[in-house]
């Protein structure tokens, strides 16, 4: 069905909200999460009204069905993100503990003298695990640096690279600037040289469907809360041979072969890292929510979302007295700024007392702020569902903002 944004968001009961103050939601902190469509609701109720019950060990009607319907989740979200053949799909926290699981994998393989190269562009959740991996092991690792405009200095990127690297890992779009990286052409490039590759997918999935098999790559990972499905989940895809010589990341009921007095013996991935009665909701609503997104007018979906960009990114440069932070070519719909005399915490409050959300602050960047002199911006990230209403909201704030600290 062709892209249409008002009937895209009668799905999504939340944007009809009407705040407190008597202001129309503008929902633009959809980088830090975003709402949920009413099919996703709907099939959280339904699995706790009619269907709620533990899964894989139970032989009653109950658990065999909510067994088949988290494994059938399994396999339609890996079918959505075309997963490789050689690759295990995990269901884990979200994000963060994705990266930990990995991080924690290489614990036992990262060598002192060793090099792990990332970017200054990464959320802290791609950032910390790596500096810890590395403090554990004595590893040494690479920073590669940002242009102005925003964009991964790709020389930079291949100079990183020596005899000794190990491992890349990057984010497939930045959270804080927009910035899409050409993940595809640095899989490549890294597997080229027999480095192993993490992307992390946490703001690129919210923009349309991803093709692991494209990107190539030896693990994905990203959360369902940012791609308008249910928190508390999310998404590890990894080689199923790399995985399967990793430790356990946590040991427990599930991921056991058999467990004796004299030693136990650990599943395969994927049950071996799902240890512990997993989010058997959440998955459940993660397959829900994929099914949605499969149903959109993805090219429309874009369209839109880069008109919204590049009608808010014009606004606010004619505005006066606004920088914009991050404008690489083909970015994503995030806008990160600053303005000349008020704090990004000052535009946010009186933006918010108008209804429009938006986040400020390091964006969990802080070696990219560092990077760019800064401490934080003001930052407004797009949806599908946002609407020229949302961008003329969020101007009229911005132009309150200018009239108090004029
Ligand atoms: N990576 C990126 C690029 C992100 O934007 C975020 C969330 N802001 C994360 C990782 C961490 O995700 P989560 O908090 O869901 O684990």
């Amino acid at each position: 069905m062709a892209f249409d944004v008002e009937k895209i968001r009668e799905d999504f009961p939340i944007l009809s909200r009407v705040l407190p103050n008597g202001n129309r939601l503008t929902y633009l902190d959809n980088g830090a999460t975003s709402q949920k469509p009413e099919v996703v609701i709907e099939r959280l109720n339904r699995f706790f009204r009619e269907e709620n019950a533990n899964i894989h060990r139970g032989l009653h009607y109950l658990s065999a069905e909510a067994t088949s319907n988290y494994e059938n989740a399994r396999n339609s979200i890996s079918e959505y993100l075309q997963t490789p053949e050689d690759s295990e799909l995990i269901f884990t926290r979200g994000t963060t503990e994705a990266i930990n699981l990995v991080t924690h994998g290489f614990s036992g393989e990262i060598k002192e003298g060793d090099e792990i190269v990332i970017t200054l562009m990464e959320h802290h959740a791609n950032f910390v695990p790596w500096q810890i991996l590395a403090q554990k092991t004595g590893a040494k690792i690479r920073y590669v640096t940002v242009k102005d405009n925003g964009e991964l200095d790709m020389e930079d990127w291949e100079a990183a690279f020596t005899e000794k690297t190990r491992i890349a890992a990057f984010t497939h779009v930045s959270n804080a600037l927009g910035t899409i990286n050409p993940v595809a052409e640095m899989t490549a490039f890294a597997r080229e040289r027999g480095v192993l590759t993490l992307i992390d997918g946490a703001q690129s999935v919210p923009h349309g469907p991803v093709n692991l098999q494209a990107l190539g790559g030896d693990f994905f990972v990203f959360s369902g809360h940012k791609v308008f499905g249910p928190d508390g989940i999310g998404v590890l895809v990894g080689n199923r041979d790399i995985l399967n010589r990793f430790p356990p990341y946590q040991s427990g009921g599930d991921m056991i072969d058999k467990v004796a007095v004299e030693g136990t013996t650990f599943r395969e991935a994927p049950e071996k890292f799902e240890a512990g009665t997993p989010n058997i909701s959440a998955v459940i609503g993660l397959a829900a929510t994929f099914e949605y997104l499969s149903g959109l007018d993805w090219d429309g979906v874009r369209k839109h979302e880069q008109s919204l960009l590049q009608e808010t990114t014009e606004r606010l440069k004619s505005a006066g007295g606004v920088r914009i932070l991050g404008e690489a070519p083909g970015k994503a719909s995030v806008i990160s700024f600053l303005m000349d005399d008020a704090h990004p915490q000052d535009i946010a409050t009186i933006l918010d007392n108008v209804g429009v959300a938006i986040r400020t602050g390091h964006h969990c960047a802080q070696p990219l702020m560092t990077h760019f002199g800064i401490t934080g911006t003001a930052r407004a990230s797009f949806a599908f569902y946002n609407n020229r209403d949302d961008v003329d909201a969020l101007m009229a704030g911005i132009e309150k903002v200018k009239r108090i600290f004029s």
